[in-house]
């Protein structure tokens, strides 16, 4: 179920005070609209009514997509040390308050994960709104990504999943926050990876780079 309060913030410009809606949880398959928003990076955009002086505001948002079982907890700057602070069991609970008993003994098959910024939520917004298991896309990242610089003509950061227009989609090579160049990504490539990889996949709430990584590494 979608939950959200209506706060108050005064713009740091001109002190003058605006409604914004802040959304605790989301059923994305139930309210697409503010899914897209999202994926738009609107949602936690709050402009303030009198200067129009725009600024983000980023806070807790459950993300449910019911469609393609995933519970996502989006908790903005998070630190290393913090993820292993975050009892799961209090995620749980909350979903099961947020969410009643409906979904509660189905919850076995769900993907369940936590990210801490706003552009890895958005990715994984995608993802599974694609119909993709993040865990493969974030092992594409990883083997595909050019490791050697002199391989490609920019530098680069890291790599981000994106949708192009109605049905397509991509990597993005994001270098200083900004997009440098882009990989194209094909059904084939998914669908060799998932042949390849789907026995070293585990139930990690954390799935990144670093995940990635230590997979590798381990099979
Ligand atoms: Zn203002």
């Amino acid at each position: 179920m979608t939950r959200s309060t209506l706060e108050f913030i005064t713009c740091p410009k001109c002190n003058h005070q605006s409604g914004f809606t802040a959304y605790q949880s989301i059923n994305a398959t139930l309210a697409p609209e503010l899914k897209q928003k999202i994926v738009d990076w609107e949602l936690y955009k709050f402009s303030c009514l009198n200067c129009g002086e725009p600024r983000f505001v980023y806070y807790e948002t459950l993300y449910h997509d019911m469609e393609h079982r995933l519970m996502l907890y989006y908790v903005p700057a998070m630190a290393n040390r913090e993820r292993e602070q975050i009892k799961m069991e209090d995620v749980f609970s909350q979903i099961k308050q947020v969410e009643g008993d409906r979904y509660s003994n189905s919850f076995d098959t769900y993907n369940f994960r936590i990210v801490s910024d706003m552009e890895a939520f958005i990715e994984k917004v995608q993802i599974f709104d694609a119909g993709y298991d993040d865990r493969l896309v974030e092992l594409m990242k990883f083997i595909l990504a050019p490791k050697e610089e002199e391989d490609i003509q920019f530098s680069y950061d890291h790599m981000v999943f994106t949708k192009v227009g109605d049905d397509r989609y991509q990597f993005m090579f994001i270098y200083e926050k900004r997009a440098v160049a882009s990989l194209k990504f094909s059904e084939e490539m998914y669908e060799h990876f998932q042949s390849e990889y789907s026995g070293l996949l585990d139930d990690s709430y954390f799935v990144d780079e670093a995940w990635a990584y230590g997979t590798i590494a381990r099979g």
